[in-house]
């Protein structure tokens, strides 16, 4: 076996299709390999790779903070069922990695797998800071009062009727497919993660206020913001999640060709993942989540205000982009000059310089 990829998550799967692609002898190991995902995946439209299987498309966007914000980019729900599927070749195993080296796994039940390489995609390990979400899926009518046809709504920071804490949330609503919408209260970053039943109360009193009942089935949402990236990993695994707004997905999808490139190359992946200039990036990144988590809950709402007040360009290059350091410095610089006094205080965090990063190598 050429190649051993822990964990079957979208960047597991997504590196095993393209090492196969590659003509590399490829596993797969994951404890349900058969289950299907019960998470909502999604992305700019722009930051995914062509070929990206998209369930449902909005042609744009809206964020709420303190005044509104239309933004003219794409947003895009992935297809689980095809972001799942793996090519015939790849083999795949049942089983809970206990143990890892470099060249070999033990599973729980004593079997060892030995390959070339083993790649790590077993997903993010825990930090301070986490990304934590409530969601419901409605019918497209429910949603009505919430999102337009069409569009995503990205964040909506105005208040949910009822709350039990000062930490602020937002209301993410986006079409997954013709005639449901995803509606989810979101906690974008906080140590320790907010509890789902905070949001779980906000979500609710959101939609009562509509007169809507909050539907039983719900996705969970807990993402780590801050874990340790390790060495010969990929995905959430390798610190491809952006610290200060929990998206990996696209990364992970644009990424994998060029990881399977590197390994049928034997060139170390942390070379694609982490190159000088993401790291960099990361650094910045890392700011921009201490200094979210350093503001005053009303402070939020007022710095996305003059997030998405930015050139498109610049909000691009702190979002989406990790190769252009100098582009999120520009981005980070722009907004500690647009920002009040106040809110500089807590942005000072983000654009003073870095004591160390975590990223591997
Ligand atoms: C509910 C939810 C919604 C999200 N939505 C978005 C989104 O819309 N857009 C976005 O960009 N990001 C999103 N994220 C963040 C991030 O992109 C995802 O966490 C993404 O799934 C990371 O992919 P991954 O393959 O690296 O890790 P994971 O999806 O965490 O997959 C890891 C896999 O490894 C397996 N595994 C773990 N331990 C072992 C072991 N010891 N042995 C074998 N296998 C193991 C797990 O079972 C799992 O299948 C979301 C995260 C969550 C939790």
């Amino acid at each position: 076996m050429d190649v051993l990829i822990v964990g079957g998550g979208p960047a597991g799967r997504a590196l095993a299709a393209a090492c196969s692609g590659r003509g590399l002898v490829t596993a797969l190991v994951d404890p349900h390999p058969e289950r299907p995902w019960r998470a909502t995946y999604a992305a700019w439209t722009d930051e995914l790779p062509v070929d990206a299987p998209i369930a449902v498309s909005a042609g744009g966007a809206r964020v709420v903070a303190t005044t509104e914000h239309r933004i003219a980019r794409g947003y895009a729900v992935l297809d689980n069922e095809r972001l799942r599927r793996l090519p015939d070749d790849v083999r795949v195993v049942r089983g809970t990695v206990v143990e890892r080296g470099p060249r070999h796994v033990v599973l729980r039940d004593g079997h060892v797998l030995r390959a070339g390489l083993v790649v790590n995609a077993a997903g993010a390990s825990e930090g301070r800071a986490a990304q934590h979400a409530v969601g419901v899926v409605v019918p497209r009518a429910h949603a009505e009062p919430f999102v337009g046809d069409g569009e995503a709504l990205i964040m909506d920071w105005r208040k949910p009727p009822d709350a039990g804490t000062p930490d602020p949330t937002f209301l993410y609503a986006i079409p997954v497919s013709d005639d449901q919408v995803l509606l989810e209260e979101t906690s974008l970053a906080r140590a320790p993660g907010l509890p789902l039943a905070e949001l779980r109360l906000r979500l609710r009193a959101r939609l009562a206020a509509r007169g809507i009942p909050l539907p039983s089935d719900e996705e969970r949402v807990r993402i780590p913001l801050d874990g340790r990236p390790e060495v010969d990993a990929f995905g959430a695994a390798a610190g491809l999640v952006h610290p200060a707004t929990g998206y990996g997905v696209a990364n992970a999808l644009r990424l994998a060709p060029e990881v399977a490139r590197a390994i049928a190359d034997g060139v170390p992946i942390r070379r694609v993942v982490w190159p000088a200039r993401a790291k960099a990036v990361h650094v910045f990144r890392e700011r921009g989540l201490a200094a979210l988590l350093a503001m005053r809950p009303e402070q939020v709402p007022e710095f996305f205000d003059l997030f998405f007040q930015l050139p498109e360009n610049q909000q691009r290059n702190y979002l989406g982009d990790r190769a252009d350091p100098r582009g999120a410095l520009g981005a980070m610089s722009a907004l500690f000059r647009a920002a009040p006094w106040r809110l500089r205080v807590r942005l000072a965090f983000s654009v003073q310089p870095a004591k160390g990063m975590r990223t591997p190598g």
